[in-house]
């Protein structure tokens, strides 16, 4: 289980990003690739594992610490999602109902519903302020 504080998971993105590490990622296989080293005389193998996490073979990730070569892969998975090319599309937002269409408000004075402060508040947000009696 790799373990890191958000100090040096942002410190792992700034080194990869400094040195551009993500163009040099190559997809070895589903859920594996490979990045060169920022001295090119290398190269070390990043997987994601079962929990989602992911783990590299350079001496930081062998240690279980967040490294510069994972956050390359984070950027270069998240590239590519923004690109489309490897994660399906997000599903589309429902369509917005037209203003005339709001399904009418259940409203505390109906027999038996009591709602919280906060769900009227809710609901005067979603469909104005209701009536005063
Ligand atoms: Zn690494």
């Amino acid at each position: 289980m790799v373990i890191g504080s958000k100090a040096q998971y942002q410190r792992a993105i700034d080194k990869a990003a400094a040195l551009r590490l993500y163009a040099g990622v190559e997809t070895a296989r589903i859920r594996q690739w490979t990045v060169r080293s920022e001295s090119g005389d290398r190269s070390y193998t990043v997987r994601l594992n079962r929990s989602g996490e992911l783990v590299c073979s350079c001496p930081a990730g062998v240690a279980e610490r967040p490294c510069k070569h994972g956050a390359a892969i984070w950027m270069a998975r998240l590239r590519d999602s923004a690109l489309g090319t490897s994660t399906p599309a997000p599903a589309p937002a429902p369509a917005p109902v037209p203003a005339g269409e709001l399904p009418v408000a259940p409203r505390r004075t109906e027999r038996g519903v009591i709602r919280t402060e906060e769900e009227e508040r809710l609901l005067d947000q979603m469909y104005g302020p209701r009536p005063a009696n």
